[in-house]
């Protein structure tokens, strides 16, 4: 394993009651900022907007994540950018970073061409969101106590590291803090930026080819 790496954390899919509050001490107590990729019907609930909210305070970014995250995006027919993203950014409000964040729903954690479709890019650029996409999916909710290891080597397959995990009730995230513990032996750094390769649209330009990401459903 290489030392010296750079990681940069991601937690989807939340808030959740149980889960966030304990995410949030273990990142505290390390100085570690990240990223929380929220779901729009999660923040409707007020007592999970409000960790959403806690998150914000302790310094995390807030991302959009979409409102139902049930089907990728570029695999619905129709209109879907405004109830999905649009929505959720509505109740994500003054949480929002600036670069107002979304991460599309992957479905599985793979990198694919269902990911967005064109009206999903185009209401992107005018609305002016920064897609967020991602080079690690360790797989914390399919192997809650495995997925440290897994984690790990990915840390060592690359100079800069921006991991999916989930602040979910699956029990890998009690394995959280051994993980950082790690990776700091290891000489790891973590960072709150992204890794320039995994952000395909910048404050609504696009930056990099997005045809890996985008269907052409209609
Ligand atoms: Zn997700």
């Amino acid at each position: 394993m290489q030392t010296g790496f750079d990681l940069t954390l991601s937690f989807d899919n939340g808030p959740d009651a149980a889960v966030t509050p304990m995410v949030l001490d273990i990142l505290a107590r390390r100085d570690i900022r990240a990223t929380f990729f929220v779901l729009g019907q999660k923040l409707a609930d007020p007592q999970l907007r409000a960790l959403a909210a806690l998150a914000h305070d302790q310094g995390h970014w807030i991302g959009n994540h979409t409102f139902t995250h049930s089907v990728p995006l570029g695999e619905q027919r129709g209109p879907v950018a405004e109830r999905e993203i649009g929505q959720t950014e509505a109740l994500i409000g003054p949480l929002a970073h600036p670069d107002k964040l979304f991460r599309p729903y992957g479905g599985g954690g793979a990198l694919h061409p269902g990911l967005m479709k064109e009206s999903v890019v185009t209401y992107l650029t005018e609305h002016d969101y920064t897609c967020v996409l991602w080079n690690s999916v360790p797989g914390d909710w399919k192997d809650p106590d495995g997925w440290v290891d897994v984690a790990l080597d990915a840390c060592g397959a690359r100079p800069w590291t921006l991991m999916v995990l989930h602040d979910l009730p699956t029990g890998a995230m009690a394995h959280l803090d051994r993980f950082a513990a790690k990776v700091i032996d290891l000489g790891g750094r973590f960072r709150q930026d992204f890794p320039p390769d995994c952000v395909p649209i910048v404050r609504g330009d696009i930056v990099l080819p997005l045809d890996p990401y985008v269907s052409d459903m209609p």
